[in-house]
């Protein structure tokens, strides 16, 4: 199956599974390993720990995580996925596994921070070049691809800005000048679009997921993702993923094998209410703009409308520059549902405040933004509590 299609929870339910004779549940089991043992020296000299086509030792993969696997290659609309630890080491791996002294990376202004920040810390140091782009002007990657560049990060939508770029326009250029693709889909999760076949026959190389957050849904488990369509590109992976020791453990792949048929649902609740969320915002005379792509006058509407089926229930609002910092920083203690945090996608609305003016080169932001995650509380009551909480900015 493709991803970003309303079969979505079918096919993540009714998934190939068999399980032992005499014995169907619902769920696969866990199974958990260091060790794994061996009939005879035959058979331990026969399997090789390099390739993870058998069991060879906990590390590199077990019935578990190798049905967990996939399972994300089938919700992204790939054929082969790894999981690594954390969605930030699922960024490492493909950095690493791609990149040597001499190259460059070009990363879009707006993406996840942390993965600026490896490129700004161990990428620079191991003398692979970096370079920033403007996701909002094809112009601006065009100007920035060069004989160097060989992997060109992707984000849609933008970390916190939320703005939703042209995704084919920055694929087709980045396709005439040969270098490889890799996407951040931890927004999309699968199900706003297909990052494989974003127009026919148009896609990504790889795609990197945060499983972290919509997969699995609970806000207690980390975990990323690498997913591909190309078995020279997987095995390209495969090999580092092996050599760093990224493996992840039997009970966190338990806890995503649990969520993963529950995220369509809960990836459309949650896009509903954060739209009427992010609509309620609008209305307000505290804030300049609210930045969501589903929502018509936020940057990149038009292509979000374009390429995609859904949005995450995550959006900011951008406070009026005569309130300070220190006053939005006031109305953020006062909420009381929404939890000041990290991350997204779990039961509990969570909330941040930025400078943006820290974070990005374009366009000039000024003034103070406030991100929201919407959790799976009743929306009448999210509402009411920004209300209350407004009440402090007088
Ligand atoms: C959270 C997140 C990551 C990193 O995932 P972790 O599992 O927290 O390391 C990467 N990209 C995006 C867009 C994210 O939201």
């Amino acid at each position: 199956m493709v991803a970003g299609k309303d079969d979505a929870a079918t096919a993540l339910i009714h998934h190939g599974y068999t399980p032992p004779g005499g014995f169907a549940a619902v769920q696969p089991p866990v199974h958990k390993a260091s060790t794994v043992i061996f009939a005879n020296t035959q058979a331990l000299h026969a399997r090789q720990w390099k390739d993870k086509t058998g069991y060879t030792y906990g590390l590199h993969g077990t019935p578990t995580t190798f049905t967990l696997e996939e399972r994300i290659a089938t919700l992204e609309g790939g054929l082969q996925t790894l999981l690594l630890p954390s969605g930030l080491a699922a960024i490492a791996l493909v950095d690493m596994a791609l990149l040597r002294a001499g190259d460059e990376v070009l990363i879009p202004d707006n993406a996840y921070g942390p993965n600026k920040e490896l490129a700004r810390g161990e990428l620079a140091r191991w003398g692979i070049a970096h370079r920033f782009y403007d996701a909002m002007a094809p112009a601006s990657l065009a100007a920035a691809l060069s004989p160097a560049t060989k992997l060109v990060w992707l984000e849609a939508a933008g970390s916190v800005t939320m703005e939703f770029p042209d995704l084919p326009a920055l694929i087709r250029l980045v396709r005439a000048h040969g270098a490889l693709i890799a996407l951040d889909n931890t927004w999309g999760a699968g199900i706003a679009f297909n990052a494989f076949e974003i127009e026919p026959g148009l896609g990504v190389d790889i795609s990197v997921h945060a499983l972290t957050k919509y997969p699995s849904g609970g806000a207690d488990v980390m975990m990323g993702s690498a997913t591909t369509r190309d078995e020279q590109l997987h095995l390209q992976l495969k090999a580092t993923h092996m050599r760093m020791g990224w493996g992840v453990g039997g009970n966190d792949a338990e806890l995503l094998l649990r969520s993963l048929p529950t995220l369509p649902l809960r990836y459309h609740a949650q896009d509903a209410v954060g739209r009427q969320l992010a609509a309620w915002w609008g209305g307000r005379p505290e804030i300049t703009q609210v930045l969501h792509p589903a929502l018509a006058g936020s940057p990149g509407h038009d292509a979000w409308q374009r390429l995609c089926s859904a949005s995450a229930g995550l959006f900011s609002v951008v406070l009026d520059a005569r309130y300070s910092a220190a006053q939005v920083h006031a109305f953020v203690d006062a909420l009381r549902l929404f939890k000041i945090g990290y991350s997204w996608a779990g039961p509990v609305s969570l909330v941040v405040p930025y400078q943006l003016s820290a974070m990005r080169a374009w366009p000039a932001w000024t003034g103070t933004l406030v991100r929201f995650s919407v959790g799976l509380e009743a929306v009448t009551d999210l509402i009411g509590d920004c209300e209350q909480a407004l009440s402090v900015l007088g």
